[in-house]
């Protein structure tokens, strides 16, 4: 949607104008095109990638997201695909992060934006992605679970973060399924 801001009083607006500058207001922007990719894939960072300091812990991560969200408010969960504001939405590893290289952990097609449900279940192997992109699930819960409904609703989609050139973080993920990051 391309947002137009009106400067003059009494212009004539349509109603998609009108929503425009609503959703301007409150600050949202309008997300990329489909199909349209950074210039790069891996994000620009001068901090250390493997600190030995608690405090300096992941310190690449905040700038990943940044570079990830693209300036939206809100977007997508890449796994239940339902949209989120960009305060909900974590940083997710497709290969686990503690076992990643500097350069994979800067790299865009590394990464997703999950919402924390989401985000859990794919850490723990629960919810993940076979490697035609398809979202499985596989929780073992009992029918009627908040989860197992959870995860059957998101059974099936397909991962919006699922390219050919994640598909090896994917299977890697696959391998290390029970490691959390
Ligand atoms: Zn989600």
């Amino acid at each position: 949607m391309k947002v137009v801001m009106s400067t003059g009083m009494g212009k004539t607006h349509t109603g998609l104008m009108v929503l425009a500058e609503f959703l301007a207001l409150r600050g949202w922007r309008t997300p990329p095109e489909p199909g349209t990719e950074p210039s790069s894939r891996y994000v620009e960072f001068t901090g250390e990638l493997s600190p030995t300091t608690p405090a300096a812990r992941r310190g690449e991560q905040g700038v990943v997201r940044a570079r990830k969200l693209a300036g939206r408010a809100a977007a997508p969960c890449a796994l239940c695909r339902a949209e989120y504001p960009q305060d909900l939405l974590e940083l997710a590893h497709i290969k686990p992060r503690t076992v990643c290289t500097d350069q994979e952990k800067l790299d865009l097609w590394n990464t997703m934006l999950a919402c924390s449900q989401c985000h859990s279940l794919f850490d723990k192997g629960l919810l993940w992605v076979d490697l035609a992109g398809v979202v499985r699930w596989e929780g073992g819960f009992p029918p009627g679970h908040p989860l197992t409904m959870w995860g059957e609703r998101v059974a099936g989609g397909r991962c919006l973060e699922f390219r050919d050139a994640a598909r090896g973080f994917f299977r890697a993920r696959l391998s290390y399924s029970r490691v959390t990051c």
